[in-house]
């Protein structure tokens, strides 16, 4: 084949056509056969820009590359056409021949290289969405979450205090002022704060003890029963809901009614933990800040 031939078969018009169907596969049988061709063509085609001393060929090409590239990328098959040709680079970390549009290379790299960062990404902001996450929510498995990003929901996470499997927004569920856990057991702050203390002092306890006997009409909950040398000392966290008559209904006697609701039970608790001899200790939502060390001075108060 002539190198002239090269002309007849140029791509259709515009301004700056690509000569892509010159360029070999590198699995092709007669691949170094034409690539020769392809050297040729390119000197040839430099031969017309005599006289341009800025205009690009494939040794300016490759300079440019490993300046911007480094050594990540070989260049043994690469013969720069002009900018919209493609020209065959090898990575070396993939250790494969990929191609690439010569007026990309500034500024992209290996496609497959930048899907694998991507996806390194990804897993970094997984690993570290369930690094934050089991500090807000000890009693949540994160084993088989399905996550695609912290702005979208977070699937199949579990919840060990409850035995479900839930969902849940991911930023709403790290965040460190209102992280919003499972949603069938609804964790306060003060809860998580008092859950974080207890379990990184070493102590054991259940959070949301109940026992068969501690019922008004329904079964009661005490927020978390310590175990301390086989006593048991409880904590109730108290929320305004507790103290002042929260108006989240129109209906204002039922509004009443819930109140008193709440102070029935608390006063059950209290009654029952007194009858077994149980200390109790009641934070209220005023001293929600002082959680470790109301727990602390209670603990020490009492063993
Ligand atoms: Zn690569
Ligand atoms: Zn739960």
């Amino acid at each position: 084949m002539e190198v002239k031939r090269f002309w007849e078969i140029k791509s259709s018009g515009g301004y700056n056509p690509n000569y892509n169907h010159l360029v070999p596969r590198v699995e092709d049988p007669d691949f170094r056969e034409r690539m020769e061709y392809l050297r040729e063509f390119s000197l040839y085609r430099e031969s017309l820009n005599v006289g341009q001393p800025r205009a690009k060929n494939t040794e300016k090409f490759i300079i440019e590359g490993k300046l911007v590239h480094g050594s990540k990328y070989g260049y043994d098959n690469a013969i720069y056409i002009n900018s919209t040709t493609e020209v065959i680079l090898y990575c070396y970390k993939c250790q494969k021949h990929f191609y690439q549009i010569a007026g990309n290379h500034r500024e992209y790299g290996c496609f497959a290289c930048a899907r694998k960062d991507l996806g390194a990404r990804k897993a970094t902001k997984k690993s570290e969405f369930i690094r934050r996450a089991k500090k807000l929510h000890r009693f949540n498995n994160y084993d088989n979450i399905i996550f695609e990003s912290c702005n979208r929901k977070v699937k199949n996470i579990f919840c060990t205090l409850c035995d479900r499997y839930f969902d849940s927004f991911g930023e709403a569920h790290i965040n460190p002022n209102k992280p919003i856990g499972c949603p069938y057991c609804r964790r306060s702050k003060a809860e998580i704060c008092a859950e974080n203390y207890l379990s990184d002092n070493g102590y054991k306890f259940t959070a949301q003890y109940t026992d068969p006997t501690l019922k008004l009409t329904n079964v009661l909950k005490i927020d978390f029963m310590i175990y301390i040398n086989d006593k048991m000392y409880a904590v109730e966290l108290n929320g305004k809901q507790h103290y002042i008559q929260a108006n989240r209904s129109k209906d204002m006697e039922l509004n009443r009614r819930n109140f008193e609701l709440y102070q029935l039970r608390d006063r059950a608790k209290v009654d029952w933990c007194a009858e077994r001899d149980i200390p109790l200790l009641v934070v209220s939502y005023l001293d929600f800040k002082k959680i470790p060390e109301l727990i602390e001075a209670f603990i020490v108060e009492n063993t």
